[in-house]
């Protein structure tokens, strides 16, 4: 064959999708191809056998789901196949692969050199239920670069004419995450491309409702009448009024909505109203405001729990169902949440409940916001640092030695 023949590759592959379910599956080798390639097979549902005297950890992790064969391969083990990938590194063997693929006409992909297998794997992307393959001629990377493209392009709207959004009419509550656009989540931002009404928080990822549609309403929880419970209320009447009119609406909200997001309140409302209503979780300003800051709520032989404590009622308050006490004398982190306006009688019960004034603490302003800062302090001087450092909400505190551990040279531990 000469050079040019060889450039030209095979003729046009034929994309097709391969319906795999309960067929045999056959992968010759056991290293990082194989590693990428085995989990899709197995959520197309296939019968995976897996041949290599060698495997990685994490494919030896799915022996449970799959037929683990740990020897050489032999042509035998490609009877009854359906689908085979050649992926071992030798390429002596993956052309035998091939060869014994081809005299069982079974297709087969040949990862050391896909053009002499006889099918390629395309560039593959999943958004609702469209599923894009792209296959470039020996250019992987520009597949796999055009795939992302093609998948954002659907996520963000931008190919409406492929629309593979759920529309159906009914509530979903997404959460946003703790405030940045790339910390929500795939799930949310499908839910948000699929909206006709967009009921949004103040604390919500604002940026991500740019790219919403014209067509699309949006109604700013922040801009309704006021009194706390009289938005709750308006909020609710909303989500309910509109899905009722066939509409989907997203509930869109900070964090997550079932952490102090009276997220269940509107699944009560639309319950009782008779109106679908389904949930998107979100990443936890509680959680992921700390970690973004390096801060972990765990740490080995440091704290062995965590506790999420509203601090929106003073301790004492008749309201308050927190028992402070219990929580001071626990030997974890505490993580405060709408704990600014109360933080000095907060801290106040943690020091007379057994915490030293001297235990580390974090406030996080902002977290994950361009104006997000870090105060540094301890449980003894945490009032007068909030005010100090002129601390407004949104804030995290976090409370115990966790702060210390990531912070050493801080609390001179270092
Ligand atoms: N459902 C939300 C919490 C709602 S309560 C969640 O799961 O994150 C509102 C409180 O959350 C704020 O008063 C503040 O304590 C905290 N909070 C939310 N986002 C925050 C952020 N980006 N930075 C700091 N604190 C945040």
């Amino acid at each position: 064959m000469t050079d040019e023949h060889a450039d030209a590759g095979p003729a046009r592959p034929y994309l097709a999708g391969l319906v795999l379910a309960g067929r045999k599956v056959v992968v010759v080798g056991g290293g990082h191809v194989a590693q990428r390639r085995v989990p899709s097979f197995l959520a197309t549902g296939a019968r995976v056998t897996l041949v290599s005297p060698e495997v990685t950890p994490a494919l030896e992790g799915l022996a449970g789901e799959l037929n683990l064969e740990l020897r050489e391969f032999v042509e035998s083990d490609l009877d009854g196949a359906w689908y085979v990938v050649a992926a071992t590194d030798d390429p002596d063997v993956n052309a035998r692969v091939v060869a014994a693929a081809e005299a069982r006409h079974t297709f087969c992909v040949r990862a050391d050199d896909a053009r002499s297998g006889s099918a390629w794997t395309p560039a593959v992307g999943h958004h609702g239920s469209v599923t894009v393959g792209v296959l470039g001629n020996r250019e992987p990377r520009k597949s796999a670069a055009l795939r992302d493209e093609i998948v954002t392009a659907l996520r963000d709207g931008d190919l409406s004419a492929t629309d593979a959004h759920d529309r159906t009419p009914g509530v979903v509550l997404v959460g946003g995450g703790p405030g940045e656009p790339e910390l929500a989540t795939v799930a949310a931002r499908h839910a948000l491309a699929s909206a006709d009404v967009v009921v949004a928080d103040r604390l919500a990822p604002r940026e991500l409702l740019d790219g919403l549609g014209p067509h699309v309403e949006l109604v700013d929880v922040a801009k309704l009448p006021r009194g706390r419970s009289a938005t709750q209320e308006r909020i609710n009447e909303v989500i309910v009024d509109r899905a009722r009119a066939g509409k989907r609406v997203v509930r869109f909200k900070g964090g997550d909505s079932f952490v102090f997001g009276r997220g269940y309140e509107e699944v009560l409302a639309c319950l009782e109203a008779d109106v679908p209503v389904t949930v998107v979780p979100g990443l936890t300003s509680a959680i992921a405001v700390p970690a973004r800051v390096g801060i972990p709520v765990t740490h080995r032989g440091v704290a062995h729990e965590f506790t999420v404590v509203s601090g929106h009622l003073p301790p004492g308050h008749p309201e308050s169902l927190v028992a402070w006490d219990a929580v001071a004398r626990m030997r974890g982190t505490v993580v405060l949440l709408m704990a600014v306006d109360n933080a000095a009688a907060i801290a106040d019960v943690l020091v007379a409940g057994g915490r030293p004034a001297t235990t580390p603490v974090a406030v996080v302003v902002d977290g994950t916001m361009p104006t997000e800062r870090t105060v540094l302090t301890t449980l003894g001087d945490l009032a007068d640092d909030l005010v100090a450092h002129e601390v407004v909400p949104p804030a995290i505190i976090v409370v115990g030695d966790v702060v210390a551990v990531a912070r050493p040279a801080h609390y001179g531990r270092g």
